[in-house]
């Protein structure tokens, strides 16, 4: 293999452009401002939430953390995200899902007021994506897949991707995001035939399915670029879907796990709450 996609790389230069940024909106009197809503404990969410804040106190974002007992009736819910969305002090809001299983997601998702929508989960954001124009804010590891991608000089015009998943937080609107960058896209998913063999014509792979080991050496042929979104734990241990052993003999680059896509989505979350509160900024003056 020759390149080792490291998200860490990525994040520094983000960090810099999001610092600068983050210093003229504090000499215009704004200070951009993430609200976190969490309900309940569950581990994964606790440990992002840590790392979340973390890089945004990195670069002067302010964080305001909201939590509910995972007990928590929808209409309370849907109250304190009408406060989130009076309250202007606070710019962009990360909701943690999945939420628990009596609360409607898709009313949930939907109440959020559009313009601090900065991961992209409410229709009005994936609109956006789906119709190609500039909307409310796409989904953080889509962006971040691209962001990726840009950094390591990795054109898209003309290159044939697989993207394995077909869900809202990942799957579709990467694709979607891929195609208006010219590269042509096939979508796998559960009911997909064979998946290792239409891998192989790959020029991209975008593994998002949430299946350690999904993607192994079957999958692989020479010069592929292979992005791996899994989280997955494995004997006590992080790992993405792509089995990256197998892999690095064989493609050109891949992201790790940890340290690859992960990382870069936190910081693309950052950018879009600064972006959220620049647009604020700008209608005041
Ligand atoms: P999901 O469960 O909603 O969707 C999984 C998708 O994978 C589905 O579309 C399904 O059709 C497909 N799939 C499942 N099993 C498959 C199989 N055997 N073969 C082919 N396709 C299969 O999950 P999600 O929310 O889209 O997340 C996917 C993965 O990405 C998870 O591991 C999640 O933790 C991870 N994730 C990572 C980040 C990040 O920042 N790195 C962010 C979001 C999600």
């Amino acid at each position: 293999m020759k390149n080792l996609l490291d998200g860490k790389k990525v994040v520094a230069v983000m960090k810099e452009k999001h610092q600068a940024a983050v210093t003229k909106l504090k000499a215009k009197g704004v200070t951009p401002t993430l609200g976190i809503i969490r309900l309940g404990e569950r581990a994964e969410d606790v440990s992002y939430e840590k790392g979340a804040i973390k890089r945004c106190e990195g670069v002067g974002v302010k964080v305001k953390v909201m939590t509910m007992p995972s007990e928590a009736t929808q209409p309370e819910l849907l109250e304190v995200i009408e406060q989130v969305n009076r309250d202007s002090s606070i710019h962009g809001v990360l909701l943690f899902r999945p939420l628990p299983k009596h609360i409607d997601e898709d009313v949930v998702r939907n109440a959020l007021a559009a313009e601090k929508d900065i991961d992209g989960i409410g229709d009005s954001s994936l609109i956006g994506v789906f119709a190609g124009v500039e909307k409310g804010f796409a989904p953080c590891t889509a962006s971040a897949c691209l962001e990726i991608l840009d950094f390591y000089g990795y054109g898209l015009q003309g290159k044939k991707v697989v993207v394995i998943g077909r869900s809202l937080v990942i799957g579709k609107p990467v694709a979607m995001m891929l195609m208006s960058r010219q590269a042509t896209i096939t979508i796998c998913h559960s009911g997909t035939q064979d998946i290792p063999s239409i891998c192989r014509t790959a020029d991209i792979i975008v593994a998002a399915a949430g299946k350690a080991g999904l993607v192994g050496k079957e999958c692989f042929s020479s010069g592929q670029v292979v992005l791996d979104v899994g989280i997955n734990f494995k004997d006590g241990k992080l790992c993405g879907d792509v089995d990256f052993v197998a892999a690095e003999t064989i493609v050109e680059a891949i992201t790790p796990v940890p340290g690859g896509v992960g990382t870069v989505t936190t910081s693309v979350m950052v950018g879009n709450v600064i972006a959220a509160a620049e647009l604020v900024a700008e209608k005041r003056t």
